[in-house]
């Protein structure tokens, strides 16, 4: 008899994107002459930089001759991407990360959810809320959840976002052995300074714990005081993991392109206490598990670094910053309290009252879809997210009939 893995069963069916796929489409044929401004998902809207769209070309033109025809890669990634990576993601900013420390894949939504594999299903987790969804349910399927009561795992420690502490959460007060961390942060835009990031890694080396970090949205910081990546903090190399993508820097979504970094200095633990690298860990299961990214998709990510890429790269950034911009000052003239929006492309708002009230208040009186919080935890409560990806156009237009209807 086949038999199923009944981690499965204690995962809370999430309602989130169905539910407001319901709702929308309830008021759209209620409303079929109004035109909805859709600010709800995490997706990009814009093409891809020139750049990339010309190496794409090129490099199919390329499998298209015998001579020049590439089969499988190595599974870590080519060598020039992993190169570029390495030299301009992390060496420019003065943090030490090689070549070989780089494993190319084609999603961060993959790795931050494949990650957790590598360790044993008895440790403690911390879990950030609100949070992206895949880092619990990833750890759920995996069994070291427990079950869950009134909204919560209990076997997960969370490590909670509040108004008070500006949602960036604080140490746990219990051990834990895996920390997954996000920022600039989905859903609230919050960002972490490096002092805050120093507290953790510096909490993870007494503890000898690791820390998965997101940081799918590094490109989205402008203030040049905030750190990039948590290897801008001494000592995070021994004790940190990071997850980068594409899709949000350059308009990979659909595409697929990101990588993990791992240090070869990062360590876990038998039960005996001995010693081993997370990187061969890693390694072992990216190349028994997974035959890499096709060679265009490789040479248009390689693209983004080219002068040219660059360039590109931030034009699109800052037409997305300057739609958060535009959506923060809107919202905040209107008297409502936000964060996010400044090195993000997310705003998280106070709603004064619960999410999904406020969500269907934009949707029936401005015709306007956020995301309401509550869908990313139970700290989310109150507040809602609206997303910068969108054309100028329609984001002045949805913050004027935002500003009509409240
Ligand atoms: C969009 C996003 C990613 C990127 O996912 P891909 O699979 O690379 O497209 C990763 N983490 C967070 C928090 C995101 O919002």
């Amino acid at each position: 008899m086949i038999r199923i893995n009944e981690n499965y069963l204690k995962l809370q069916a999430s309602y989130l994107f169905s539910d407001i796929a319901k709702r929308v489409a309830a008021y759209q044929q209620a409303n079929p002459e109004m035109t909805l401004i859709k600010l709800g998902i995490g997706d990009v809207t814009r093409a891809l930089p020139d750049a990339c769209i010309k190496a794409l070309h090129q490099a199919v033109d390329e499998m298209a001759s015998d001579s020049s025809f590439r089969g499988y890669g190595p599974e870590q990634g080519y060598e020039f991407l992993r190169e570029a990576i390495a030299r301009e993601d992390f060496q420019a900013r003065g943090a030490n990360i090689d070549a070989d420390e780089i494993f190319v894949s084609d999603g961060a939504k993959c790795d931050s959810g494949n990650f957790q594999e590598i360790f044993s299903t008895d440790i403690r987790v911390a879990i950030p809320d609100p949070v992206y969804p895949v880092y619990v349910d990833t750890n759920v399927m995996a069994g070291r959840s427990g079950q869950a009561q009134e909204g919560r795992y209990q076997g997960l420690v969370y490590l909670e976002g509040k108004r008070d502490n500006g949602f960036i959460p604080e140490l746990p007060g219990e051990p834990v052995d895996l920390i997954y961390l996000c920022f600039p942060n989905n859903p609230t835009g919050v960002t972490a300074s490096r002092s805050q990031l120093k507290q953790w890694v510096d909490y993870a080396r007494e503890n000898r714990s690791l820390i998965l970090f997101d940081a799918a949205y590094e490109a989205f910081i402008k203030d040049p005081e905030l750190p990039h990546s948590i290897y801008e903090i001494d000592g995070a190399r021994e004790v940190a993991v990071e997850f980068r993508s594409f899709s949000k820097t350059a308009g990979f979504t659909g595409t697929r392109c990101a990588y993990t970094v791992v240090p070869k200095d990062c360590m876990a633990y038998t039960k005996t206490g001995d010693s081993v690298t997370v990187h061969s860990l890693w390694n072992r299961r990216h190349t028994t598990k997974f035959n890499s990214v096709s060679y265009p998709v490789q040479r248009a990510a390689e693209a983004v670094y080219s002068s040219a890429g660059k360039i590109q790269v931030q034009e699109l950034i800052a037409y997305y910053l300057n739609n958060a911009s535009f959506i923060r000052q809107g919202m905040e003239s209107l008297g409502y309290d936000c964060i996010g929006g400044e090195n993000s492309p997310y705003i998280w708002i106070d709603g004064k009252g619960d999410s999904w009230s406020f969500f269907d208040r934009l949707l029936s009186q401005a015709g306007v879809v956020c995301t309401p919080g509550a869908g990313f935890g139970k700290c989310g409560e109150g507040y809602i997210r609206i997303s910068a990806f969108n054309s100028f156009e329609n984001v002045q237009e949805a913050m004027a009939r935002i500003g009509r209807a409240l």
